[in-house]
């Protein structure tokens, strides 16, 4: 089926493995009218989608994806809408990323531990200035050879609970809803079915998040479910997205795959902005 909006996906302002102009042209052959670059904590990407989203005639949601926890549990939630110069944005921002950086060094650390170096030098080249994550790491441990997939990466070093998982700022969830929201934007609660965090759902609301991600690439047909009921019981936007991160190695590009059918699309506008927003 034909999707009409794609409202997360990552470039290499973050772990995606596409420039962002490359992600706007994935899109609009994708046939998408709408989408969303959500970089893991950075906007630095927005820019540049747009632009080349205009010369394709695609819209571009400017976006983000944030990361904040409760207790030892990883939240994400996406911002859309915001107003990219925000200066109380672009300072968390800039924040974490050098956070991200330094976690990076640390990861390598555990990893030498572990008998499996690193180069951190080449995850920094390859990260380019964008926010540095798991996925970078993974990528270098491929090219050491100490995994034979980044799936092994994770299962063996990078996951929850695994020897070089290193946890990001803690940030609480009030906090990355408040910058959203105080540049203008509107939050949402990233897909909910990983890391089983419906429970969550009463406190994000109560904390000012708009919406909740229902389709997701890693929400089958009962997590979708699930986040609908949650989103109609609540009166929270539903929103979709694809979460791609391009073609990395072992997967293909999944952009446009996930997200909302132009009737969903209207009726989050709707909920969220109001009809006129200036969006297709
Ligand atoms: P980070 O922001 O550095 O914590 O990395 C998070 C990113 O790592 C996610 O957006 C996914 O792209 C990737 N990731 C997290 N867990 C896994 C996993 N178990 N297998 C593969 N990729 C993962
Ligand atoms: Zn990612
Ligand atoms: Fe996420
Ligand atoms: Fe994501």
């Amino acid at each position: 089926m034909q999707l009409y909006a794609d409202l997360h996906s990552h470039s290499t302002a973050s772990d995606g493995v596409d420039a962002p102009a490359r992600v706007s042209e994935r899109a609009a052959a994708a046939g998408l009218a709408v989408y969303a670059l959500t970089d893991h904590d950075s906007v630095d990407g927005v820019a540049e989608a747009a632009a080349r989203g205009r010369e394709l005639g695609i819209a571009v949601v400017p976006g983000i994806e944030m990361t904040c926890y409760v207790g030892s549990r990883e939240i994400h939630v996406l911002g859309y809408f915001l107003d990219i110069d925000d200066a109380a944005l672009r300072d968390h921002c800039r924040h974490f990323q050098r956070a991200r950086d330094e976690r990076a060094a640390a990861i390598a650390r555990r990893l030498e531990e572990c008998g499996a170096p690193i180069d951190i030098d080449a995850v920094r080249r390859d990260a380019d200035g964008g926010s540095i994550g798991r996925p970078h790491v993974a990528k270098a441990l491929l090219a050491a050879g100490h995994v034979a997939t980044m799936q092994e990466a994770f299962e063996r070093f990078l996951g929850e609970g695994k020897p070089a998982n290193v946890p990001k700022p803690e940030v609480a969830p009030r906090t990355v809803v408040d910058i959203i929201r105080a540049a203008g934007g509107i939050a949402v609660h990233a897909h909910p079915a990983l890391g089983d965090q419906f429970d969550l759902i009463p406190m994000l609301a109560q904390a000012g998040v708009a919406g909740i991600e229902a389709f997701h690439s890693n929400h089958d047909f009962s997590a979708t479910n699930k986040v609908l009921e949650a989103a109609y019981a609540r009166g929270l936007a539903v929103t979709g997205g694809s979460d791609c991160h391009g073609a990395l190695p072992g997967r293909e590009s999944i952009l446009g795959r996930y997200g909302l059918d132009e009737s969903r699309w209207r009726s989050f506008l709707r909920h969220v902005r109001g009809a006129d927003a200036g969006f297709p």
